[in-house]
């Protein structure tokens, strides 16, 4: 089993690698972004809560991203393994994902960072929009306000794994196909 966190501010391409991943190695991609699109799509309670905080780039809260992410795990115990996207973003969803993960013998084998400057996602994000029709990529200052609460609140993450030696950087501008190889190599020395 190979279990993956695809980490990055908004914009830095985790949702297009994962794809590519997903493809070459078989894993469950789980994403909290679009599970929780999905619920609001259904217009479910749990969709309407973090609707809210969507809507203003803030992060849902813990208790309710990690039950949600919880019941997608155990609804998916037959995998090659797991790529992590847009989760964990605070420490303490990386410690549920630890212990989750843990009471079935397993672990986070690595993390890898898609690392790209801020003008850089500020443009691929208005660029998104205008296809992805997410009002959260439509507003410039709403997109500010993501990559800051990622500074803040979610690079610490990074931190957390880098200090259990399962934390990689790759730069995350160039083409499509550049970029996944460089997250190949990562992944080629586990
Ligand atoms: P994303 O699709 O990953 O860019 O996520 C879109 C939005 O969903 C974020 O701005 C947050 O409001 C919410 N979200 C997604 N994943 C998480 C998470 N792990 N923790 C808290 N909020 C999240």
């Amino acid at each position: 089993m190979i279990n993956l966190i695809l980490f990055g501010p908004p914009g830095s391409g985790k949702g297009t690698q994962a794809a590519k991943i997903v493809e070459k190695y078989e894993l469950l991609h789980i994403s909290t972004g679009d599970l929780f699109r999905y619920e609001m799509g259904n217009n479910t309670p749990l969709g309407l809560q973090a609707k809210s905080y969507m809507d203003k780039g803030e992060l849902v809260p813990d208790e309710v991203t990690v039950g949600m992410l919880r019941n997608k795990v155990e609804a998916n115990p037959y995998v090659e393994g797991y790529i992590f996207d847009g989760f964990p973003r605070t420490v303490p969803q990386a410690d549920a994902l630890d212990n989750l993960l843990a009471e079935e013998g397993n672990e986070v084998h690595l993390l890898l960072m898609l690392d790209v400057p801020d003008e850089e996602l500020v443009k691929r994000l208005l660029g998104r929009a205008k296809v992805s029709g997410r009002t959260d990529d439509m507003d410039e200052s709403i997109i500010r306000n993501r990559i800051e609460v990622y500074k803040n609140e979610t690079t610490p993450v990074f931190d957390y794994y880098a200090e259990k030696g399962k934390a990689a950087k790759v730069y995350g501008v160039g083409s499509i196909e550049e970029i996944f190889n460089r997250l190949c190599e990562q992944i080629s020395q586990l």
